[in-house]
């Protein structure tokens, strides 16, 4: 896989600046000089390992690193919450850069394409980038959406078999979702 690099300013990496990493053993395979894996490589690679994502984007955007410090999963206060295949839930924490993090990333993403790591940000996964990227938005926009509503006052919530009828609604419009596992 590749991976970007540590230490840098994310809006500065180049293509040519993300390290290559081995999936099964996580063995360096090509960098530049003094160029080092993300230190969060053991999610990625766990994650990988565990879906058919072809892209993952970890983020401490704003309100999702914000929600991740106060629910167990984001209440599902809008029907878009099913372009994550179901509520999104918040992985245990662990610190930074742990196996035990990758661990209960690993299992607040089964059968999603995002969840919150609880006190730290966010993970979205998807066929490629873009796609993910897009996810990881839209995970910032429901956060926030949650966030604001939860302050405000009691949102209604929707329920499971309204989202079911969301989700077949979207399959019979053609939306894109697509299963990721
Ligand atoms: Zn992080």
């Amino acid at each position: 896989m590749l991976v970007t690099p540590r230490r840098y300013a994310l809006g500065a990496v180049e293509p040519e600046d993300c390290v290559r990493v081995r999936l099964e053993d996580g063995a360096l395979t090509e960098s530049r000089a003094g160029v080092d894996p993300s230190s969060e490589t053991p999610l990625h690679r766990a994650v990988y390992a565990a879906s058919d994502a072809g892209a993952v984007v970890h983020t401490h955007s704003h309100f999702a690193t914000v929600m991740s410090t106060l629910v167990d999963e984001i209440p599902p206060v809008h029907y878009g919450t099913i372009a994550f295949g179901g509520n999104v839930r918040v992985a245990r924490y662990a610190t930074f850069g742990t196996d035990e993090l990758a661990a209960s990333v690993e299992e607040a993403l089964r059968g999603r394409r995002a969840a919150l790591l609880a006190n730290h940000g966010a993970v979205a996964i998807a066929d490629d980038v873009d796609r993910a990227v897009g996810l990881a938005i839209e995970l910032e926009w429901l956060a926030s959406v949650a966030y604001h509503a939860t302050l405000a006052g009691q949102p209604r919530l929707l329920d499971d078999a309204e989202l079911a009828r969301v989700a077949e609604r979207a399959r019979t419009l053609r939306y894109a979702i697509t299963e990721v596992r």
